[in-house]
């Protein structure tokens, strides 16, 4: 994906993150003009909308269908705004390039089946197509199924690609409607650096006190821009209410996003990097002296007939280690996930010892 083109359109301002708002669904054509006229009040200058919308069980809003494009289009004239919607199926891509919205993105659960990913593909490549497309991660926190669906609008000829981090479904219980685990957007990033990257704080959070704090995480992580829940009357919203904000909050929040200068000279660091290198060579000196005695215990396991996973020890271990990072001001997941791998590790080291 080395011919990639940037995501801009005409007298769009690039000087700031890009930033797409409007509300999580199309309810009635006079919700959608409201909110969209305090929006470009606000100086917004992508709409978003939900047209069709996938919903977990039948029965709840599923959006207002291809009405819903007329709507579009008036807010596209009235406010001078560029458009975007959500498409996941050949019928959603063929109307909503004929009603001229000018960016698609292509939601959650789309991404994760690749059967739909290439409907939507072939949809685009047929109708030569040269909107920009987003690709959402898929719910589940696999970074190959992302690429993969990338891949497939790249193959249909899309150029002005993009991807948006909304977060990840997870057993565990956290603050998060879909935890961030951040690592995947980014070795996105590291794996294709030309990729422009969004971040959804609306759906990572699912409230919206978190959007906030999550938009600058995305800042500060050097994201491209953020697409964000806007609704004129958020508290009466058809569909996720909780995490949509009023078109002033959004513009009050944006407005006081620190954003970091990526071009600045990085000279001053180079103290505090090689300070962390050193650390590094000792985090691995330390674990490979880590995976030597796991070694000794495999050996001792296989003398005496002993099974190699012990998984009461290895839970109160995880639990421990997860209660001391919290106390260091560590992310009890992020230890979770830390002495996951490393235990990971030492099993296969034990496992080479009975080969
Ligand atoms: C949306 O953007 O409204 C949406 C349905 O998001 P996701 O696909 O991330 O759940
Ligand atoms: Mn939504």
């Amino acid at each position: 994906m080395n011919d990639l083109k940037p995501i801009a359109f005409e007298g769009l301002d690039t000087t700031r993150p890009l930033l797409i708002a409007g509300p999580c669904s199309a309810e009635t054509e006079e919700q959608l003009l409201t909110t969209a006229h305090a929006l470009a009040r606000e100086g917004v200058q992508l709409f978003r909308a939900g047209i069709w919308k996938p919903r977990t069980k039948p029965g709840g809003f599923e959006g207002v269908g291809r009405e819903g494009l007329a709507w579009m289009r008036r807010v596209k004239s009235e406010t001078g705004m560029f458009t975007a919607t959500e498409v996941a199926t050949r019928a959603h891509v063929e109307a909503a390039l004929d009603a001229g919205i000018d960016l698609l993105w292509i939601g959650a659960r789309t991404a994760a089946n690749p059967f739909a990913m290439q409907e939507v593909a072939d949809a685009l490549q047929a109708a030569g197509a040269d909107v920009p497309v987003l690709v959402k991660n898929p719910v589940s926190p696999d970074l190959e199924l992302w690429i993969g669906a990338l891949e497939r609008i790249y193959n249909a000829g899309i150029r002005r690609l993009g991807a948006i981090h909304r977060g990840f479904t997870s057993v565990d219980k956290s603050i998060y409607r879909n935890h961030p685990v951040w690592a995947i957007p980014i070795e996105l990033r590291r794996r294709l650096p030309q990729l422009p990257l969004f971040s959804d704080p609306s759906h990572i959070g699912g409230r919206r006190e978190l959007i906030a704090p999550l938009s600058q995480q995305a800042m500060d992580l050097g994201f491209d821009g953020l697409i964000i829940e806007a609704h004129c009357s958020p508290d009466a919203a058809w569909s996720d209410k909780a995490q949509q904000i009023a078109p002033e909050t959004l513009a009050y929040i944006v407005r006081h996003l620190i954003i970091r200068d990526r071009n600045a000279a990085t000279e001053d660091l180079n103290s505090l990097r090689s300070e962390i290198d050193k650390l590094d060579d000792e985090l691995l000196d330390l674990l490979t002296r880590r995976m030597a005695v796991s070694q000794q215990i495999g050996r001792y396991k296989k003398e005496h007939d002993m099974p190699v996973l012990q998984a009461r020890r290895y839970e109160e271990m995880l639990a421990r280690r997860a209660r001391q990072a919290v106390e260091r001001g560590m992310d009890r997941e992020f230890m979770r996930t830390v002495m996951q791998a490393i235990h990971e590790e030492s099993i296969r080291q034990q496992m080479k010892v009975l080969e």
